[in-house]
């Protein structure tokens, strides 16, 4: 990558001006667009091949990115959600029901403990990073907490090793949620590989995302293999066997795992485009703004985060400029409506300080450099 190209964004300005159009967040037509040929060749070929689940791109896709992240196995299932939720069950100690998580990651994991019949309690996390850390995990550990969350929001890798530490002393399990950061790397491993699991996501947003839902689970050993097996398949062990309860029916179809085996060798490169992308606004952007930096393997730019002492000016101001802008996450679990009587007497004070301030830019590998300077220049003018 040869840095952003500089003096192009007034075309840009122009041209958005004569066809009444915006500045998307993201736009997932051009990956579709580049990629059209490969994967129609892709689509007919799984046509032709007579395999719609869990045939050989399948099986060469869980090894593929197995070996990426370097971890003993991974397992197709059918979103993010299903991964964290069938990971749940899998970590979850005989006699313990609660999961641990932060409340200002958009309520998957809460969703997913939901799904698998656990409660849920919430850490608040660190002012600079959004993140959970071993200090605020271990405010609200006890007894019945069995698995604790950690999130990498936002594309930035959580410092897993502390908390895996405080977690082992109490017979704990840690579980990764990756759906932001497939692809971050740290000194003692990918994203994904440093706790007791790990789910991901492919919805077609996320850093890797397939043609519709899909998701997975990176395990470290065969036994633990072997019981994801059986929870994404109804219990099975073996056909219409049914050995083990829990299980539902959540796989990952030969076509996504098809489309995400072409997509894992761009990764990478995508990645460094992301945070390239995100270091011109932070190097271009006023005062009125914080942009959330993206330093290093260790973070994958999922969104383009701002945080904002004044939220709706700056929203307004992008506006005016035809920029489009949203909210990740406007609302913490713990506000949800659906959720809010049951922690009515919960404050998170760092997760509802950051919700109030947190704006999201454009922010997609194929945008041009011309759209990333024009993004640039109007937050340097706020
Ligand atoms: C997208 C996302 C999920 C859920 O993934 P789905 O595939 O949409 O179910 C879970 N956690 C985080 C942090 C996400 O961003």
């Amino acid at each position: 990558m040869q840095g952003i190209r500089r003096g192009r964004w007034p075309k840009v300005a122009k041209l958005m001006k004569d066809h009444d159009s915006w500045l998307p967040l993201n736009d997932l037509a051009r990956a579709l667009g580049d990629q059209g040929d490969e994967l129609a060749a892709i689509v007919s070929g799984v046509v032709a091949s007579g395999w719609l689940i869990q045939g050989p791109e399948h099986s060469a896709f869980e090894a593929a990115f197995a070996q990426y992240l370097g971890v003993s196995t991974v397992l197709g299932v059918a979103s993010g959600t299903d991964a964290l939720q069938l990971a749940m069950k899998l970590l979850m100690p005989t006699g313990r029901r609660v999961v641990v998580t932060t409340a200002n990651a958009g309520g998957y994991s809460a969703t997913a403990a939901r799904q698998a019949g656990m409660d849920v309690r919430y850490a608040d996390v660190d002012e600079d990073t959004h993140l959970a850390t071993a200090e605020t995990i271990g405010r609200v550990l006890e007894d019945s907490v069995g698995v604790v969350v950690v999130t990498h929001l936002y594309g930035r890798a959580a410092d897993v090793a502390p908390i895996r530490a405080l977690c082992a002393e109490r017979g704990v399990k840690v579980l990764e949620d990756c759906a932001q950061a497939a692809g971050a790397a740290t000194s003692e491993g990918m994203v994904g590989s440093l706790g007791d699991a790990a789910a991901f996501s492919f919805y077609p947003t996320k850093n890797l995302g397939a043609i519709g839902d899909g998701g997975a689970i990176a395990v470290h050993t065969d036994d633990d293999a072997g019981v994801v097996r059986e929870l994404r398949q109804y219990g099975w062990r073996g056909k219409y066997n049914i050995e083990r309860l829990g299980g539902v029916n959540s796989r990952l179809d030969e076509l996504q795992a098809a489309v995400l085996r072409m997509r894992l060798p761009h990764l990478d490169r995508d990645n460094r485009r992301r945070r390239e992308i995100i270091t011109h606004y932070a190097e271009s952007a006023s005062d009125a703004v914080t942009v959330l930096r993206a330093d290093g393997a260790e973070h994958v730019g999922h969104l383009g985060v701002v945080v904002a002492e004044n939220r709706e000016s700056v929203q307004g101001a992008l506006a005016q400029r035809r920029i489009r802008t949203d909210i990740h996450y406007p609302t913490p679990d713990h506000l949800q409506p659906a959720f809010a009587r049951e922690y009515r007497d919960l404050t998170l004070p760092v997760t509802e300080k950051l919700a109030a301030g947190v704006l999201s830019v454009p922010l997609f590998p194929e945008m041009t450099d011309a759209e990333v300077e024009y993004v640039a220049d109007a937050l340097s003018a706020l």
